[in-house]
């Protein structure tokens, strides 16, 4: 089976490099699945969990938006944030969920409400990731 580099970067470190078979993301305009040879594209993401399949396994990592460039055989996504299944901290992320929660259901003012979305919009990406690694 032919395969493609998967890079995810952040401003931090490289969280993730391996040769996979398929790459799926959620882009602004919908769910992509890449293979290899996919004509050359840049896309903006959504705040969700990446899927990848190597052979029989597959891996989700937590994606916090940012873009995705892909290339002949090489995909880069550069994100804000983006965590392995293995190093998402379930019970913080599950507290970051209740208090965006809490927030949005106060209905602080609008800068606050948009916060309160994105945060709680990155907990779901990471209980997600960690449900379908499971
Ligand atoms: P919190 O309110 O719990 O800090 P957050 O969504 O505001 O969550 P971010 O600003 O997205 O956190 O991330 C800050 C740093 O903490 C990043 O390096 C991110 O990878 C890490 N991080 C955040 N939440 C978790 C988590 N539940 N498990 C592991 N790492 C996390």
């Amino acid at each position: 089976m032919s395969t493609l580099r998967l890079e995810i970067v952040t401003p931090e470190h490289k969280v993730y490099e391996k040769d996979v078979n398929m790459v799926v993301v959620k882009g602004i305009s919908g769910e992509l699945g890449i293979l290899p040879d996919h004509i050359p594209l840049v896309t903006p993401l959504k705040v969700a969990p990446v899927k990848v399949k190597i052979g029989n396994t597959h891996e989700s990592i937590a994606v916090h938006g940012g873009f995705m460039e892909v290339r002949k055989d090489k995909v880069v996504i550069l994100a804000d944030a983006a965590e392995l299944g293995a190093d998402i901290d379930v019970s913080r992320a599950r507290l970051a969920k209740e208090r965006a929660e809490r927030r949005l259901a106060q209905r602080q003012a609008e800068i606050s409400a948009i916060r309160a979305e994105l945060a709680l919009q990155r907990a779901i990406a990471r209980l997600e990731t960690v449900e379908k690694q499971e």
